[in-house]
Parts: C-alpha cells; structure tokens; sequence
C-alpha cells in the first residue's frame, strides 16, 4: 500500500528520495517547477538530460513517460522527469497524464526509491483545470501497483493544496 500525503510548498525543497518534475518533451528546462528544480539542483541535471538527448532520447521525451536524472544539488536523489499533456477542450487526454504517474512510479521502483514527491503534473502552464487533474493524479496513485511507500503530492498553492486534499478526504 502506498501511502499518499500532502505537502504544500515548494518540490525542491522536498527531501523526499525522489521528486518529479514536470518538464516538456526536449528535456533542456522550461517555465514552471521545470526552471524552479533546475534552478535549485544546479547543472548537473541539465548535463544529464543532455546526455539522455545524445542517447536514448534523440528526439526527446514523449508525453506521459518518465525517466530519472540525478537530482544535482537537491536533497533528493533522483529526479524523474515526465511529460504531461497540455490540457485540451477538444480531446480527452486524461490517459496521458494518468501515463505521467503510473511511469514515474515505475521508474522509482527500478531505482529503488521508497519516497516519491510529485507535483501537480500539467496543472500550470499546460493549462489542466486543478480539480480534475487532482482526481486523475490521487485515483492513479491509488490503483498503481508499486513497492514506493510514499507517494507527497507537494501543491504549490492553497487553490491546488484544496483540490487535492478534496480527493484524498
Ligand atoms: P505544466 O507545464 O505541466 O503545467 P507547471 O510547472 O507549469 O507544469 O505547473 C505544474 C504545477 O506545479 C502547477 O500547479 C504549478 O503551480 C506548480 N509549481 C510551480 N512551481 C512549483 C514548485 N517549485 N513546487 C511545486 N509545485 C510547483
């Protein structure tokens, strides 16, 4: 059973094994949590997802999958960066952002990593209403069958910390 808390704050200040960052598909940083966990971990992080852009990753990250990076300077030791879906009027795409987490947790179950900070994947920049993206983050959490003990939702603001804990009462 993974238990599931709720935080609000700021992701990078988390000491929890992991954190996810919202980032976009080129890996290379962004607006958001993306410019704040770089920001905060220092370079290493970029120099990693570089490397993944040299490899693996050529043309970069697709939406709703995952992969880790250290986590540079943050208390953290890793960082799994996963794509979520811009948010659309015309096209259902709750599947790509449930994608976002059940991929993060099974990234943290092959690193190994108990505790798992997540941020409100898509609920800024790309736009995805806060309740419903609370519901699909907290119900996938739930129905995900993982060995990570904590699952933090860490809410960046009361209007995000409100609508989580609407789900998780
Ligand atoms: P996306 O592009 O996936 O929408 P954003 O980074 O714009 O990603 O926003 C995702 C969520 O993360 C939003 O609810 C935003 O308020 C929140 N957020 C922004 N900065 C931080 C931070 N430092 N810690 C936690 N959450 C944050």
């Amino acid at each position: 059973m993974t238990t599931i808390r709720l935080v609000r704050g700021d992701i990078t200040r988390e000491s929890a094994e992991a954190i996810v960052n919202a980032a976009n598909s080129s890996l290379l940083g962004g607006g958001g949590v993306d410019g704040a966990i770089h920001r905060r971990g220092g370079p290493a992080i970029l120099a990693d997802c570089r490397k993944l852009r040299a490899g693996h990753y050529g043309k970069g990250l697709a939406t709703g999958k995952a992969v880790a990076t250290t986590a540079g300077d943050l208390d953290a030791r890793w960082v799994i960066h996963t794509v979520g879906p811009r948010y659309s009027q015309q096209e259902d795409r709750s599947d790509l952002l449930a994608s976002c987490y059940r991929e993060s947790l099974r990234v943290a179950d092959e690193l190994g990593a108990r505790t798992v900070a997540f941020p409100a994947v898509s609920a800024g920049i790309y736009g995805w209403p806060i309740d419903d993206a609370a519901r699909i983050a907290v119900e996938t959490v739930r129905k995900a069958e993982t060995g990570v003990e904590e699952a933090r939702f860490v809410l960046f603001d009361e209007k995000a910390y409100q609508a989580f804990a609407r789900q998780v009462d």
